[in-house]
């Protein structure tokens, strides 16, 4: 099914022509005329999955297709639980609007950073506002912006803004909405919680499910690398010189872990930051941007820090440690293999990590394959289930960022 037969202005076409877009991702076709409709929609989509564009595109073309009035209020209002989240939706929202005409008008709001300019930049009225519950509502009881004429709520990453602790900022802002508008949730899984929310703000939504909880799990290249805790940071020198990583994504539990792993990699010259919680807004967006760029090597970054980025094909993620929650490790590795690319994720797994591991296998019900790097072994073999075949290594990608992402050679299966 080709975009076109979506419903969308020819505006919308050419922004999704210049993205590089060819055909709609499965949410994209579902959840794009559902939200053109005017219904409420209830989607079960992760990151990777495209599910930013199926919501901002439709709402981009029901927007430009009523008069704004003078004083401009805030129409769409997207809820989203990270900064970095936020931003990156506000970046979306420019793309796909770029050649309407009139431009619609955006604003991204996150706290960590001045108020006083939001203010400011808020007064000339905003079509769409882009937010994280908290800000949000200190901007409302400053009287900064006003929510009465909002036509459409999104909630994005809705497990994660409850895992945050904004379900009252959340309730708070709902009260300030009109009683009468058009809802939208996305969530990549349905606590009983998230169920809670849905019951009382969802009027008959279509229900969107594109995939299984884990399709991550399913594209992504994954490999387990027993060894010991204290050679993991040389191990991981040794895979990002030896395979000349050149973007890859590495993931800590705690921020001071972050900070240590990054003076150590800056150390050996393999340029790296950190992004987490402790960092400056401002110090996050550069890391960021030099990543994206390609003038950073490393991106160390713990679980919340890292939710929401969107790098196209990000070649490799690493768990320096498994995450404590193994809904977290499906999260890291949606990083890679994104957008239906293949990705490659290793963890770097020591003897007191094992139990974890076969929780995130029972989690994503697949096996990890178990690999010792020569030179890294560790004594501590508990390995558990054998994996049934031997990994076939991967085919090169034609990308400049995927140049080393060769399969891992010297490497020998702990099973036999
Ligand atoms: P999201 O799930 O919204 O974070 O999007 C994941 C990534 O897929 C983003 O980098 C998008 O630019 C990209 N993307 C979104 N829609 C499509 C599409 N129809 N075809 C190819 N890539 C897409």
């Amino acid at each position: 099914m080709p975009f076109s037969s979506l419903g969308l202005s020819d505006p919308l076409l050419s922004a999704i022509a210049d993205a590089g877009y060819s055909t709609p991702s499965p949410i994209q076709s579902q959840a794009i005329p559902a939200v053109l409709k005017g219904s409420d929609v209830l989607a079960a989509a992760q990151t990777g999955t495209g599910k930013t564009a199926g919501f901002t595109l439709p709402i981009l073309h029901r927007l430009s297709q009523k008069n704004y009035s003078k004083n401009r209020p805030v129409r769409a209002l997207i809820l989203t639980p990270t900064r970095e989240l936020a931003a990156q939706i506000g970046e979306s929202v420019n793309k796909y609007g770029v050649h309407l005409h009139p431009r619609l008008k955006s604003e991204v709001v996150f706290g960590g950073v001045k108020i006083n300019p939001q203010i400011s930049r808020l007064k000339s009225g905003i079509d769409i506002l882009i937010a994280t519950p908290g800000r949000l509502l200190d901007l409302v009881n400053q009287r900064a912006v006003k929510l009465d004429q909002v036509e459409t709520l999104i909630l994005d990453e809705a497990d994660r803004m409850l895992d945050m602790g904004f379900i009252r900022d959340i309730r708070k802002i709902i009260s300030f909405l009109p009683k009468k508008r058009q809802n939208l949730l996305f969530s990549a899984t349905f606590s009983s919680d998230i169920r809670k929310l849905t019951t009382g703000l969802l009027v008959n939504p279509i229900k969107i499910e594109v995939a299984a909880r884990n399709t991550a799990a399913e594209l992504v290249d994954q490999v387990a690398y027993l060894v010991d805790k204290t050679s993991k940071t040389q191990l991981l020198c040794h895979l990002i010189k030896k395979y000349d990583w050149q973007q890859v994504l590495v993931f800590t539990t705690t921020k001071h872990g972050a900070n240590r792993l990054t003076e150590k990699l800056n150390k050996v010259d393999i340029n790296a930051a950190a992004i987490h919680g402790n960092k400056s807004q401002g110090a996050r967006t550069k890391a960021l941007a030099g990543f994206k760029t390609g003038n950073l090597r490393v991106l160390v970054a713990t679980d919340v820090a890292a939710r929401g980025i969107d790098i196209n094909l990000l070649p490799h993620v690493v768990n320096f440690e498994l995450p404590r929650a193994p809904e977290d490790y499906v999260h890291r590795i949606g990083r890679t293999g994104r957008a239906g690319e293949e990705g490659e994720a290793i963890s770097l797994v020591s003897h007191d990590e094992y139990k974890t591991l076969r929780m995130i296998e029972k989690l994503i019900g697949k096996e990890i394959q178990r690999e010792q790097i020569e030179g890294f072994e560790t004594a501590k073999i508990a390995p558990p289930v054998p994996p049934k075949q031997p990994r076939k290594p991967r085919p090169r990608r034609n990308t400049n960022q995927a140049k080393s992402n060769q399969p891992r050679k010297n490497t020998k299966s702990t099973h036999r």
